[in-house]
């Protein structure tokens, strides 16, 4: 088919642009947690995209994550693929693949689908940063994790984050305790909403994650975790407790707190952000995780990480009025009165003495280009005109010290600039 479509392109439901300045923003966030992270001994690992079904398969057969809203296809050449609906399962597929010393703390950030109903905060396409740690069994790294993305939120002005916490047991504490809240749910199935009987009969769990009012009563009835967990599980998640209380990380523990995914066992946690609609306020969480290194055909080996949503931080932010879009911050921006060659070979010279630099092109009035220079942020706003190109000199004007000029030659422009940035 040729010529154009009826109607413009857009982009899908779901999936968003990101123009600036939100686009410096978000690129500033990741530099943040780069830079938590970083300082703490995590390295980068960077994912790809789509992984075989299988990988996210067997991390979570019974959750809507990954039954219902992954974005799966058959490849060319016939092998089922999908694109992550989240990271944990790549970079633990990673950890058994390349088998890195041990231990192994990573951070990532990237993009994940998920198949979900588009509404302010929950898009098809979204991007996250996080952390995984594996081949530790220690509550304090346990601390390590939560305080890390603690101070992340901390550090980009966030003041309206609370902690929730709460401890799953070892594999066979949530056995049981699964099959308590089971039959109890079963019991009461007729105050049930239809979509959590349909819950129940693939992960019962997952029911007590429900907002919707008819369960909410049965909700508060149910038993409680922290009454099927073994002695290791307790003095495990005791020493969690402690270590937060002594570094002052306020936490609130919240016994209905299960998680999407299956593979969480002992701590888990997420953060939410009071700033934002009840329904969409979840801005990370994670927990411990085994068997996930077994599941995608490796030793077993401790894990434990924290996925953040970024569109939601960024969404805080801007309730709380905090983290700004940094402020373009361009050296020079040229005006171009004469046309020809002079303002390009001026702006290369600029950016080859490492400055930023940008220009107009096409010439303009004076006003109109002077109007663009402060578009641009720059400090300085370096005029060409006839009377300086006939001198070999440029008009410097100081657009931060209400317009204050002088003329340079051009041979002494750097130098000049340099002294004044
Ligand atoms: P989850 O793996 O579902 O716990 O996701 C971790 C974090 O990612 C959540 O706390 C959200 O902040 C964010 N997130 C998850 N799904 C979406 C989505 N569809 N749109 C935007 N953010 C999301």
């Amino acid at each position: 088919m040729t010529g154009p479509p009826d109607q413009p392109f857009r982009s899908l439901s779901g999936m968003r642009d990101v123009l600036a300045p939100e686009s410096s923003r978000r690129r500033a966030l990741v530099g943040e947690f780069a830079a938590v992270a970083g300082s703490a001994g995590y390295e980068e690992v960077v994912l790809p995209l789509v992984e075989d079904l299988g990988v996210f398969r067997r991390v979570g057969e019974a959750t809507d994550v990954v039954t219902k809203e992954m974005y799966d296809f058959v490849d060319k050449d016939g092998t089922r693929i999908a694109l992550r609906p989240e990271m944990t399962a790549g970079a633990v597929r990673a950890f058994v693949q390349h088998r890195p010393t041990l231990p192994w703390k990573v951070w990532y950030a990237g993009s994940n689908f998920r198949h979900e109903r588009p509404q302010k905060g929950r898009y098809r396409s979204f991007d996250q940063v996080g952390v995984e740690v594996l081949g530790v069994d220690d509550a304090d790294l346990d601390v390590e994790v939560i305080a890390l993305g603690w101070r992340f939120y901390q550090r980009l002005g966030l003041r309206r984050i609370r902690l929730l916490l709460n401890s799953l047991g070892e594999h066979e504490d949530r056995v049981r305790y699964t099959e308590a809240v089971r039959r109890h749910l079963h019991a009461r199935r007729d105050e049930l909403s239809e979509a959590a009987l349909e819950t129940l009969e693939r992960n019962p769990l997952r029911v007590l994650d429900s907002k919707r009012r008819e369960d909410r009563a049965v909700i508060a009835d149910a038993p409680k975790v922290a009454e099927h967990l073994s002695e290791d599980a307790a003095a495990h998640f005791a020493r969690v407790r402690a270590g937060l209380d002594s570094l002052g990380i306020p936490y609130t523990i919240e016994d209905r707190l299960v998680r999407g995914l299956d593979y969480y066992r002992r701590t888990t946690f997420e953060y939410v952000a009071d700033a934002l609609d009840a329904a969409q306020n979840a801005v990370g969480g994670g927990g411990r995780y085994d068997r996930l290194a077994e599941d995608l055909g490796g030793p077993p080996t401790d894990g434990i990480g924290f996925a953040l949503g970024v569109d939601r931080i960024l969404l805080a932010c801007d309730a709380e009025s905090v983290f700004p879009a940094p402020s373009a911050d361009m050296d020079a921006f040229v005006v171009d009165l004469v046309g020809g060659a002079a303002a390009r070979d001026l702006t290369h010279l600029l950016r080859d003495a490492g400055m930023s630099a940008d220009r107009r092109f096409g010439g303009g009035s004076m006003k109109s280009q002077m109007k663009s220079a402060d578009r641009s942020g720059a400090r300085f706003a370096l005029i060409v005109g006839d009377d300086e190109l006939a001198v070999d000199e440029v008009t410097v004007r100081d657009l931060r010290s209400g317009g204050e000029q002088r003329r340079v030659h051009r041979d002494q422009l750097i130098d000049d600039l340099r002294t004044h940035l």
